[in-house]
Formats: structure tokens, C-alpha cells, sequence
């Protein structure tokens, strides 16, 4: 079942998803080497909460953060823990936040100091791929439009789309229908309507497709343990154009000239 938001609902989450780009900008200021995985957790939390928010993640399904921090050959949902983020390392945060009632949902990976160039080209471009994404979720497109948007650029360049984890729905739950795979077809899947709001977040290995899940039952990696980088918005499908819901802007005015900047 595919709930569409009415313009009041959407801008409910789009005020849910100021304070999740608002928290994720606090979790920037502490990216560098030498913190904690938990220590950017606990930033994170009490941002949310001092600002009348939730953290999604916590709790769902048993999930025990408020981030889900993703370490170089870590695709998603790594738990945060006593790690220190070291230089040449990249790091995923996925954040989601609940306010008013409805969720928001992004996540963002940086370079920890001094990372290669080919690894800093697989951060600017997961996020480009992301936009392409995004340019595809206009009424009257399917969801296959946006994965074969993201699949056939990001193969292009020699990557690979993790397959067992995809975008969704978001609103008054945290996952909702349709799924929004990164891979797909022209012209196939669930048509997209004015009103749907969908996490679009391509999740891309440098090396092959391939994940495992760790035994604490949470961590996705990579199985030839090569990084992989993932970009994530919340957007609601519109006549003729996309409306992106989450930001970055906050984000990005933390980054700018700094080593964490991801310029796509
Ligand atoms: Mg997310
Ligand atoms: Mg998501």
C-alpha cells in the first residue's frame, strides 16, 4: 500500500527533515580522526531531542543508536562503538528523525582527513548519483526510471549497486511502500504519483556488488572489503520536478573548504 501525502503532511516531514539536516550538521563539526563512532552518536541524539525530536533508528527493530555509522568497507547500518574514525577512513552517517509525527531520512559519507583520490571519487560520485536519482522522481516516471538512473551511471564508472538493500516510502513510518531499488528498468515498476515520498539512497561498492551481514546482526559490509559510500534524500515526487525534503545545505556549510567537503 502506497500512502500519498497531502502538501500539509509533506510539509510536516519537510519540518522534520530541517532539524535532521540540522543534526547531521552538529555530527559534521565532530567528524575527524580520533573520535568515537559513539561519540558522534551521542551528539546526534541530544540534538534531536533538545529540538522536540526522535531519533528514528533508535529501537527500530531493537537498532540501538540514533546514527547508523558506516565505516569504509561498511555499506549501512553499522552500530556505533568505542572505534576511532583514523585518517584515510570514510565515513556514512544515516540519520532519521521523527517530528509531528512523520519521519525524515538522509545520510551523507565523508573523507576523514586525507583519502585517495579514487576513494574521493567514489564519494562524489555515489552523490551524483543520487541527483540523477532524484531527476527521475517526477509523476509519470516508475520507480525503474530511478534506478536505472543511478545504476547506469554509477556502472559506468566501474562501481557496483549493493542489490539486498534499497530506498522506500517514508511518512508516519519509518519504511513504507514502494521500495525503491538502485538498479531497474526503463519504464518498469510501481508508477510514481504527485504525493509519494521516497528515501532514494544509492548504497555503492567500489569492487563488486556483494555484501554479507556481520554477526551482530546489523552491520552490512562489503564482501571483498572495498569502501563503499552511500547518499541519501527523503523527496516527494511532483508534477515536472522533484521536491527534496531532506537538506544538505547545513551540512554543507560545515564542509565547505574544509578536507570534508564532497563536491558533486
Ligand atoms: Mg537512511
Ligand atoms: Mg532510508
Amino acid at each position: 500500500m502506497v500512502y500519498l501525502k497531502t502538501d500539509q503532511e509533506i510539509d510536516l516531514i519537510k519540518e522534520s527533515a530541517q532539524v535532521l539536516g540540522k543534526a547531521h550538521a552538529e555530527v559534521a563539526k565532530w567528524v575527524k580522526p580520533g573520535v568515537t563512532t559513539r561519540q558522534l552518536d551521542k551528539v546526534a541524539e541530544e540534538f534531536i531531542r533538545d529540538n522536540a525530536g526522535i531519533p528514528s533508528f533508535k529501537g527500530y527493530n531493537k537498532f540501538p543508536a540514533s546514527l547508523c555509522i558506516s565505516v569504509n568497507e561498511t555499506v549501512v547500518h553499522g552500530i556505533p562503538s568505542g572505534y576511532e574514525l583514523r585518517d584515510g577512513d570514510i565515513v556514512s552517517i544515516d540519520c532519521g528523525v521523527k517530528l509531528n509525527g512523520y519521519h525524515s531520512d538522509s545520510a551523507y559519507t565523508y573523507p576523514v582527513g586525507e583519502i585517495s583520490a579514487e576513494v574521493m571519487q567514489l564519494l562524489v560520485r555515489t552523490k551524483q548519483a543520487l541527483y540523477l536519482g532524484i531527476e527521475k522522481a517526477v509523476d509519470g516516471f516508475r520507480i525503474g526510471d530511478v534506478g536505472f538512473a543511478i545504476q547506469s551511471y554509477v556502472e559506468e564508472q566501474g562501481y557496483s549497486v549493493v542489490r539486498e538493500l534499497v530506498g522506500h516510502g517514508v511518512g508516519k513510518n519509518l519504511h513504507e511502500s514502494p521500495e525503491v531499488p538502485n538498479y531497474g528498468k526503463k519504464g518498469k515498476g510501481t508508477k510514481l504519483k504527485e504525493g509519494m515520498v521516497i528515501a532514494i539512497e544509492p548504497m555503492i561498492n567500489l569492487g563488486h556488488k556483494a555484501v554479507v551481514q556481520e554477526r551482530d546482526g546489523w552491520t552490512i559490509r562489503t564482501s571483498d572489503r572495498k569502501p563503499s559510500a552511500h547518499f541519501e534524500h527523503t523527496v516527494a515526487v511532483r508534477r515536472g520536478k522533484a521536491e527534496i525534503l531532506t537538506t544538505f545545505e547545513y551540512i554543507e556549510q560545515v564542509t565547505a573548504n574544509t578536507s570534508l567537503m564532497v563536491n558533486a
